[in-house]
């Protein structure tokens, strides 16, 4: 373990971390070098709690993507070659690294992206759970045998890496997001071009290349390109080289990187928004309702995908959840990140918080009330609860990414199900009933890729089926399912007798 540091955010310099590459982190990770800024422009990384620039790093250029593909093309089928045991291993050392540099990843979590401490351990174990499981692919299902309706004949699928794969993540759980793909990609034998966000290049992007160079990845086989989406997205996902696209972000920039991707006949993987419903039926227990809609709705400030959108409480219990979820709250500590007991930090950016400012003013306008919460200070939103809200605020109908509970009334469970399903999202979802058969109906009538029954939406474990249905995605991360999406089958037929054709 690096040591224990003091948590005066003024005092630490992101470039002098241990963890930081010896010139700091102004460069690009290109076959196994760091490679200088040179005369790219530069883009400033920024602390959401402070609004000050703490380090910069080099916007990549469409050049830099061209070089980036092609080194990780030379470079794939050496790594292809490698024994799976020695992949595998490669990428266990990436998930002990992640121990061993805890202290600087909770500092760069709450600097760079405003991740208080529980949201850092959270990240970090989902970081390492995801290494580890992919770790395991590497020696998992190298194919099969099928049985052959031609006589002689046997049947292979092999299963082989895709090639190139590209990833693209954003800034809300950066170095989670980024392993998730990188690592079972890398176990499986293929190579990686990762373009982190902008708001968190190191997070999501620098820091995995310095913990897999460290781990002993060969040169070339992983490659970072820091860069703003805007300017290189388009050439990115539109690429000829790479086999497949991971994108994980909006729904908006995600189906144009769908898209590009198909153009280029690149397989798409695509994990985007949600406008996730916690459900309370009239049979629920009351405290545990409130309990786990408290946590769905701001940890991390409610800038998850899978974060409480919108609380849909039976009208027998509304008055009550509202109150209780409003004394939640109010008691939650809002802080610096780095601040002992600090539960609520900053939102990312002003963009994000004039939109979730926006939403929540401009649906007090149109009725809802603010029973808790309903400021901000600079980037610190507060928890925000709302009540008399209805399905077509703009709190309630827009993926909000913020820590804000709209609470809507229902009268049945018909109408519950009809109201969380009214919209394009279908990502995750919550029910609560002391009927778990009752609530496991519900669940069925969701259109989502997942529920949770009596708990909240925010659930992701490395090695279960992680995904949405309609605009929140297409397609399923971790374990098995990402292998499929990272490896291709090969049919491979041996004609073991001769065979009758009929000319
Ligand atoms: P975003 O779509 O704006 O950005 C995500 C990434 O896309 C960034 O790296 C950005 O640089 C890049 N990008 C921007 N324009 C691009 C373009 N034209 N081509 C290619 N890439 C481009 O998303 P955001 O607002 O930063 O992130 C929040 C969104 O991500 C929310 O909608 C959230 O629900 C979603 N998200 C989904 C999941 C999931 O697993 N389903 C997880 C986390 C976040």
């Amino acid at each position: 373990m690096t040591e224990p540091r003091a948590v005066s955010a003024d005092r630490i310099d992101v470039d002098d971390l241990e963890i930081a590459p010896e010139r700091g982190w102004n460069g690009l990770y290109l076959d196994g070098e760091w490679n200088p800024a040179g005369d790219r422009n530069p883009i400033d990384v920024e602390n959401p709690a402070t609004q000050e620039t703490l380090t910069t790093v080099p916007a990549a250029t469409e050049a830099d993507v061209d070089e980036a593909y092609a080194i990780a093309d030379d470079a794939q089928s050496e790594w292809a070659d490698y024994p799976p045991q020695e992949r595998a291993a490669i990428v266990s050392e990436a998930s002990r690294l992640l121990s061993e540099y805890a202290d600087d990843l909770a500092t760069l979590f709450a600097l760079e992206c405003g991740g208080v401490q529980l949201k850092t351990g959270f990240e970090i174990q989902l970081a390492q759970g995801t290494m580890d499981v992919g770790a395991g692919l590497a020696m998992r299902d190298g194919g099969r045998r099928k049985e052959s309706v031609t006589p002689g004949k046997e049947n292979f699928l092999v299963r082989e890496p895709a090639g190139v794969v590209g990833v693209i993540t954003p800034w809300n759980f950066p170095l989670y997001l980024s392993s998730r793909v990188v690592a079972p990609a890398l176990a499986l034998g293929n190579s990686v071009v990762l373009k982190p966000d902008e708001h968190t290049p190191i997070t999501g992007g620098l820091v995995l290349a310095k913990i897999f160079e460290e781990a002993g990845l060969p040169d070339g086989v992983l490659n970072v390109v820091p860069g703003n989406g805007h300017e290189i997205g388009d050439h990115f996902s539109g690429h000829s080289v790479p086999s497949v696209m991971s994108f994980t972000g909006s729904s908006e920039v995600g189906r144009g990187v769908g898209q590009r991707a198909v153009g280029a006949f690149t397989e798409p993987a695509l994990e985007l928004g949600g406008n996730n419903a916690h459900i309370v039926l009239e049979d629920a227990d009351l405290e545990r309702a409130i309990d786990a809609g408290a946590f769905g709705s701001f940890t991390h400030q409610g800038q998850e995908c899978i974060s409480i959108n919108r609380h849909l409480v039976h009208e027998s219990l509304y008055d009550e959840y509202v109150a209780g979820l409003a004394e939640r709250a109010e008691q939650l500590p809002i802080g610096h990140p780095l601040e002992e007991g600090s539960l609520v930090g900053p939102v990312i950016n002003e963009s994000q918080r004039d939109k979730i400012v926006g939403y929540v003013e401009e649906s007090i306008e149109r009725g809802a009330t603010a029973e808790a919460g309903g400021d901000h200070d600079g980037l610190f939103v507060e928890p925000t609860v709302l009540s008399g809200v209805t399905s077509d605020m703009p709190v309630a109908c827009n993926e909000h990414f913020g820590p804000v509970a709209p609470v809507i009334p229902f009268e049945s469970d018909e109408e519950a199900i009809r109201l969380a399903n009214e919209t394009e999202y279908g990502l995750s979802g919550s029910v609560h009933s002391s009927d778990v058969a009752r609530a496991r109906d519900v669940a069925d009538a969701l259109e989502t890729g997942m529920v949770h029954i009596n708990d909240q939406p925010l659930n992701d474990e490395p090695h279960v089926a992680f995904g949405g249905v309609g605009a929140s995605g297409m397609g399923r991360y971790n374990d098995e399912w990402i292998m499929d999406t990272l490896t291709t089958l090969k049919w491979i037929s041996v004609q073991r007798e001769p065979r009758e054709y009929p000319y």
